[in-house]
């Protein structure tokens, strides 16, 4: 035991707050609790402070964020009494700053060592938690938090025949106090995560023989430990407050310019610069921040993994042995990549061998060592580094009962379900510290945990403000925040990935991606606008009654939301109160440097005589052979702005996925040609792209139309006129987001008046240059108000859940399946009108568009 178990003074068996667990989280928030004056009890396994810290004390612990980054900042004078010594503090030196926090602040008097809780039980009556440790005292509490740890729960050994070995035995996690020699000894490490990755190098310097079983080989690059980096040390010297605000609206807890550039459109020249510099610094900050696509397209992935695949080759000098340590069946970043110092060079050593899980699987474990079936090894020690039942195992490992019984273990049965990560309905008053929904392990630990601990001593001092006793989240704030943990995921390549994020490493652990992936700064700001909005999402009550604004605290997609925050920052003006000239140069400036779409086979511009003169056009064609089926496109831009060009992603994207030609027409504008310009171009291009299919590559009589926006109203009212003047055929409509009706009084247009882009006041500043009064109500311009709309061609009709014109395009594909036309319609959950357009940007639209993609060749069909 490190320190004298507390004094004999009895502990209060009632207190307003009960925290499980001295880690850096627990110390925090006693000190926090105790500046607000609520009675409290810390309950702690362990014979000491420090958490993660005093568990793991394996050969080459240390910190894998650098340790000026890695430290406590809620007090300047705490950060000016202690100096890191190195980049990457070792073990022992931040369970010293543990303990010295603890002695600074005076915690150790309020926290009880040696002391687990194994069950808690939710009293409605009485309104408080009732918590039983294993040495059988009861504790009450009105408030119940668990600091808990999110690697603080080893996995349950799987392997078979553990227990049987006479030999030493050692888990990284549970490691013995005393110094261990491996001097003279053969042993086996297992596992090659964080841990395995850290402890092997210095191992091996040890060992008469050593020999590593790998399952997953983990990407690693060289910590390049030594004195903090300059780029580091510098910014904090000289404003400290700054640098650290910068921490906590990072996306990652450690200051960073998140980049905007993107390896699919990269050269290999910057690749290979970017990827070094990152190498260089040996910080995984860097490493995640090479390029803005390489957790999104896994082609971007591969040009990292890949130089990192060279530079295993360059240092392992066994070709086999250096395959081996290729890790290729994960993205880089998707699970935890690990920091090392002479990883890799360690499997140069004579006496170090590496055996592949995958092909040797281990048979059992045997007295004298491992069988694996065709070989049976002899050891003298074997060290465990097999890892953690992460971020849910020591919440569930104690019997925890909410409301009505209900168990927590039971309502995680599929994945734990949570409001923010800091809370789960059902269990009022209960609050996790880094729980899963929330950045914690996805980030510098130290700042997710600084955040969670305010946010919990803020809400506590609130609900005494207010005189309440009870906190709980509804049931629709926890299901709309799962929903957007889960988008986040969604748009990355994490879930993919077999890793302890997903619970993958854990037997029969429910497959959930268990942080929340949106970034420190972004969840910050999630945080902070549901106490803005009167702690929405949560139920309060007391004596005096009780008191809840319910909703959801994020529903635009998570990328888009990021486009939209992007865009608040330039502060532009409303489009609509500029001159018709500079809202075009806005336009098309907004549009320079985006990524430019996928690949196609070729893209042709020309012209084709239009109603009224020539039109521009440009087409696209896919890389296959043709003859293709044709897809006549009409642009979005409410008949003001645009040309043929101006969609130019989405055209890419639609020949790729719908095989067929596309043909952008550049239609007259407004004001300069009002209406009925624009629908009377819509039909001459029809007509003509039909007469030239075949000379255009495509196939004749296979012949749709798309648009998007006007460009949808454009499209519908082609299909309109073709069919009441005689042709073109045209196989399908497929209408995105589209203007159907000059009607602007329907509740998109209220609900969705600002802040998506498309405005209400910029959908009248269009209709205004397009079309009189008097004319919006014709079918050409509206074509919803058609008499008939039967026999018109088949349909597949988007719309976005944030968009002005929600509700027209909701009616007009109602009206189409009223009249018997064959009608899909799709809602775009979470997207503003803009959101599809925009490719590669807001991924989570590609799944919308590969059905918009599947529609065009149904149409076909
Ligand atoms: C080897 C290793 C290296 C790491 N390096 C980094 C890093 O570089 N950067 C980073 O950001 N994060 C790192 N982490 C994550 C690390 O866990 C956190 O940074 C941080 O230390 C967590 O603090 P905590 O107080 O939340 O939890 P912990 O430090 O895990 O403390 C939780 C405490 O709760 C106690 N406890 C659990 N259940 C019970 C119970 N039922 N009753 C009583 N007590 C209980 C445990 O004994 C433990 O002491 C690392 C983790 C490991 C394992």
């Amino acid at each position: 035991m490190d320190r004298e178990p507390h004094g004999t003074t009895p502990r209060p068996d009632t207190v307003e707050v009960v925290v499980v667990g001295a880690g850096f989280a627990g110390l925090y928030m006693l000190h926090r609790l105790r500046q607000l004056g609520f009675s409290t009890r810390v309950l702690e396994a362990a014979d000491d402070v420090g958490g993660t810290w005093y568990w793991n004390r394996y050969p080459g612990a240390r910190c894998d964020v650098p340790t000026t980054d890695y430290t406590f900042s809620f007090d300047p004078e705490l950060e000016q009494e202690w100096t890191w010594s190195e980049k990457y503090a070792t073990q022992p030196e931040i369970l010293r700053y543990a303990r010295f926090v603890t002695e600074r602040y005076d915690l150790r008097r309020d926290i009880d060592f040696g002391t687990r809780v194994e069950a808690a039980r939710w009293d409605a009556a009485t309104e408080r938690w009732e918590l039983r440790t294993t040495a059988g005292e009861h504790i009450r509490c009105r408030h119940y938090v668990m600091a808990t740890g999110c690697l603080s729960q080893p996995k349950t050994m799987d392997i078979a025949g553990a227990e049987r070995f006479t030999g030493e035995v050692y888990f990284t996690s549970r490691w013995p106090h005393e110094e261990v020699d491996f001097r003279g000894k053969r042993v086996a490490v297992i596992g090659t995560g964080s841990s395995g990755v850290q402890s092997i190098p210095l191992i091996a310097r040890q060992a008469k023989q050593l020999t590593v079983f790998q399952r997953t080989p983990n990407f690693s690059i060289p910590a390049g430990n030594g004195p903090v980096r300059p780029e580091r040390r510098a910014p904090l010297e000289a404003d400290r407050d700054a640098y650290r605000k910068a921490a906590k609206w990072s996306r990652l807890g450690v200051p960073s310019t998140p980049t905007q550039i993107m390896a699919v459109y990269s050269t290999p020249d910057v690749h290979r610069e970017r990827f070094e510099a990152a190498w260089q610094s040996g910080e995984l900050v860097e490493l995640a921040n090479i390029f803005a696509d390489q957790l999104v397209f896994p082609e971007a992935n591969e040009i990292l993994a890949e130089q990192i695949r060279a530079k295993i080759r360059a240092v392992v000098k066994d070709p086999e042995t250096a395959e081996l340590l290729c890790p290729r069946d994960h993205a880089l970043g998707t699970k935890r990549a690990c920091l090392d110092t002479d990883y890799y060079a360690t499997f140069n050593q004579p006496y170090v061998r590496l055996i592949d899980l995958r092909a040797h699987p281990i048979r059992s474990i045997t007295e004298t060592g491992i069988d694996l079936g065709d070989e049976a090894l002899a050891f003298d020690a074997i060290v465990f580094a097999t890892g953690f039942d992460a971020m849910t195992g020591a919440i569930v490992a104690v019997d925890i009962a909410g409301r009505e019984g209900v168990s927590l273990k039971q309502k995680w049965a599929n994945g734990p379900l949570t409001y923010l990560g800091l809370m789960t309905a059902g269990f009022p008053n209960f609050f996790t510290i880094t729980g899963p929904g929330s950045p914690s392990v996805l980030s510098n630990m130290m700042v997710s945990i600084e955040q969670h601990v305010d946010w919990i001593a803020d809400c506590l001092a609130h609900l005494r403000a207010l005189g309440m006793t009870t906190i709980e989240p509804t049931a629709t704030a926890e299901a709309g925040w799962m929903t957007h943990v889960n988008d986040c995921a969604q748009i990355t390549l994490f879930p993919d990935a077999n890793s302890w994020y997903t619970g993958a490493n854990v037997p029969g652990k429910p497959r959930v991606f268990l942080p929340y992936i949106g970034g420190v700064d972004v969840y910050r700001k999630a945080c902070d606008d549901v106490v803005a909005n009167d702690y929405l999402g949560l139920m309060r009550s007391g004596p005096g009654g009780t008191r809840c604004r319910d909703g959801v605290i994020r529903r635009v997609q998570p990328d888009m939301a990021m486009v939209l925050d992007l865009l608040a920052t330039l502060n532009l003006p409303p489009l609509e109160t500029l001159p018709v000239e500079q809202a075009r140069f806005v336009m098309t400036q907004l549009s320079t440097g985006r990524p430019p779409g996928p690949t196609v086979g070729e893209i042709v511009d020309g012209t084709l005589p239009g109603a009224a003169g020539p039109l521009a056009y440009r087409l696209y064609r896919p890389v296959s052979p043709g003859p293709h089926p044709v897809v006549v496109y009409f642009h979005g831009g409410g008949w003001v702005l645009g040309s043929h060009e101006s969609d130019d992603p989405l055209c890419r994207d639609l020949c790729k996925r719908a095989n067929a030609l596309i043909v952008s027409v550049d239609y007259r504008h407004a004001p300069e040609a009002r209406f009925p310009a624009a629908a009377d171009d819509g039909l001459a291009a029809v007509r003509w792209v039909a007469e030239h299919a075949a000379k255009l590559g495509g196939r004749p009589g296979a012949l749709a139309v798309a648009g998007w926006s006007a460009g949808g109203n454009i499209a519908a009212v082609t299909c309109q006129l073709a069919h009441a003047t005689g042709g073109p055929r045209i196989a399908g409509q497929l209408l995105l987001t589209p203007v159907t009706d000059c009607d602007t009084s329907r509740p998109s247009y209220a609900e969705n008046a600002n802040g998506y882009i498309l405005t209400t006041s910029l959908m009248k500043w269009f209709w205004d240059h397009y079309a009189d009064p008097a004319a919006r109500t014709d079918p050409k311009a509206s074509p919803l108000r058609a008499r008939d709309l039967s026999k018109l061609p088949p349909a597949f009709v988007v719309t976005c859940e944030f968009d002005p014109l929600r509700d027209e395009g909701i009616a007009y594909a109602q009206a189409l399946a009223a009249a018997g036309v064959p009608v899909s319609h799709m809602t775009a959950r979470g997207h503003t009108h803009t959101s599809l357009t925009m490719v590669d940007v807001v991924v989570s639209g590609a799944a919308v568009r590969a059905e918009m993609g599947n529609a065009l060749r149904r149409f076909f069909e």
